[in-house]
């Protein structure tokens, strides 16, 4: 067997993308939804297929088989998705060299390269050259085990010693410029490390690898952070810091802690509550809000309470409301971090705080009660208008209503006022359809292509009758059985992913809409049901002459021609007598 479809039957795409977007089981059938990862929805309409290996989203479009969502998602080539899925079910890949296009070369280059520099900081943490380091994290109170955990190191000041191990392992100049970890000179010829006397966080992405570095300086030097710059492995707006540690727990605990330093994650980490990630050196973007939302749709906000932090929060909670996230934010009280929370009051207290942490909406109202003046009509409204973008994304009516209620309350402004603000501005909402559209389909076409998709058994024997009959010809599916029928007499192995690469869109629509339709029941016995549909077609062949002669007699009478029709009714009768 070829080593992609061996793979494909090793893993289950339910099991795969269950990893980066929460499933939802329809029913005891073989369909799964869940919200789609490729563009922003409200309500689900992605959908898994367990029988067919397929998914689709009837949004936008998106569909294909395991290897192509993986490639989706994370971003990889053909090769590299196949890499990452024969890894991860421990299948031992042949070595291709055509896999590996220019690029994915590069990449791979990459990859090693940060593993190399990953554990050069490392033992550079426990060398003499660490000594500033670990004073550093003794000063902040770090663990040894949180240090092993998040794989934490040090840069040599010197700046030459990963540009030497690099250069020793012979990555071409090309491939350490390409890395952000290494600088080339401006005058004369040479590299040196972009890291020098940093403490150093690896970022992972999702799936585990160290993609990049921060540093985080050690005195009093500019910049506080310095990160690595985008690379072709590395894009700072798609990673969120810890999700591959957290997203398990995410998932489990059904919310994430949306903190915004690298101490702050490891902090909250160490309280017990693993479900913690940060954006990397950079405001929150919609793409890491849909990273997260893939493993839950709550999250709580938990940002530094200076001027900074709380107008970052503000950012981040109008684009998580965007994204259809449900909202609360967590403020901690003595003007602390995240971290020091957790250090001064204690992990009980730290956890007791975030299951209290109220809902977004009191958050805001004060935000905007602190910045607008309430005692004047003006600044009332201004307060109401501050509020009413973060308002607009509340979905629920009721729930709308109810928050109508309290923000006329909270800001002392008429109920009547914001409910008028709120109706304007849900006119222009549209909310999503979910679901495959009903393929508008013969009820005979519809069982057949089902149990043809069923099994090889059915195509083999059915599929010859079915083009056979004189009604094929006439079958809206007629290009899908075609493409089948073509399948099955090369001897290519059936799967569902390729029969739907052989079509063209509207056949395309056509067969997801009818496989992924879950409102028939599957047939106990496909082959039989099949064969029904066949006689079924055989009579309509039979009753063609007659239709056709009915057709005619209809048409001459509503053309007022007798004479025409009495030829047609005749001929009916001789017909009928035969
Ligand atoms: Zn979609």
């Amino acid at each position: 067997m070829e080593f992609v479809e061996q793979l494909k039957s090793a893993v289950d795409i339910v099991a795969v993308i269950g990893q980066y977007v929460r499933l939802k089981r329809v029913g005891a059938g073989p369909r799964y939804m869940g919200r789609c990862p490729f563009h922003t929805e409200k309500t689900p309409s992605f959908s898994v297929h367990s029988a067919y290996q397929f998914y689709k989203c009837f949004g936008c479009n998106a569909g294909g088989d395991v290897i192509k969502f993986v490639m989706e998602v994370e971003r990889l080539s053909f090769y590299e998705a196949l890499k990452l899925l024969a890894d991860r079910h421990g299948i031992s890949m042949p070595q291709r060299a055509e896999y590996a296009d220019p690029d994915t070369k590069l990449r791979a280059a990459l990859y090693r390269m940060h593993e190399l520099a990953l554990s050069l900081y490392r033992s550079a943490l426990d060398s003499p050259a660490g000594a500033a380091a670990r004073a550093y994290l003794q000063k902040r109170g770090l663990e040894r085990a949180r240090i092993e955990e998040f794989a934490i190191g040090c840069s040599d000041p010197s700046g030459q010693a990963l540009t030497r191990v690099l250069q020793r392992e012979g990555f071409t100049a090309e491939q350490l410029e390409a890395s952000g970890l290494i600088m080339a000179r401006h005058e004369g010829s040479g590299f040196y490390d972009r890291f020098r006397g940093r403490l150093m966080f690896p970022i992972h992405n999702e799936s585990g690898k160290v993609i990049a570095f921060a540093g985080r300086a050690l005195g009093d030097e500019e910049p506080k952070y310095l990160n690595s710059p985008e690379t072709p492995v590395y894009r700072k707006s798609w990673v969120l810091y810890n999700l591959h540690r957290a997203r398990h727990q995410i998932r489990k605990q059904d919310r994430a802690v949306l903190v915004e330093g690298y101490m702050d994650v490891i902090g909250v980490w160490s309280s017990g509550v693993e479900e913690v990630v940060a954006s990397c050196g950079t405001a929150l973007t919609p793409q890491q809000v849909r990273l997260l939302r893939r493993h839950s749709d709550k999250v709580v906000v938990n940002f530094d309470p200076d001027s900074a932090g709380v107008s970052a929060a503000e950012r981040s909670i109008q684009l998580l409301l965007e994204e259809s996230l449900r909202v609360r934010v967590l403020e901690l009280e003595g003007g602390l971090d995240p971290d020091d929370y957790v250090k001064q009051r204690g992990p009980a207290e730290y956890r007791l705080r975030l299951d209290r942490a109220p809902g977004y909406f009191h958050w805001l109202a004060d935000r905007a009660r602190a910045r607008y003046d309430m005692g004047s009509a003006e600044g009332r409204l201004a307060g109401l208008q501050f509020l009413l973008p973060a308002i607009q994304q509340v979905s629920d009516k009721l729930e709308r209503a109810t928050i109508a209620n309290d923000v006329a309350t909270y800001l002392g402004v008429e109920p009547g006022l914001v409910l008028e603000r709120f109706r304007r501005s849900s006119a222009q909402r549209q909310e999503a359809v979910a679901g495959p559209p009903a393929p508008e389909l013969r009820p005979v076409e519809k069982f057949l292509l089902r149990s043809l998709l069923a099994s090889d058994e059915v195509r083999q024997q059915v599929l010859p009758m079915v083009k056979a009959t004189a009604a094929f010809q006439q079958l809206a599916t007629r290009r899908i059985l075609e493409a089948l029928s073509a399948m099955s007499e090369a001897g290519t192995t059936f799967s569902f992913a390729e029969l739907e690469a052989r079509l063209e869109d509207p056949d395309r629509r056509l067969l997801v809409g009818v496989a992924f339709d879950d409102k028939e029941a599957e047939a106990t016995n496909p082959l039989v049901q099949a064969l029904a549909c066949v006689q079924t077609l055989a009579k309509e062949d039979r009753e063609a002459p007659r239709s056709e002669l009915k057709a005619r007699v209809n048409a001459a009478v509503r053309a007022g021609n007798v004479e025409e029709a009495l030829k047609w009714t005749e001929e009916l009768a001789r017909l009928d007598r035969r």
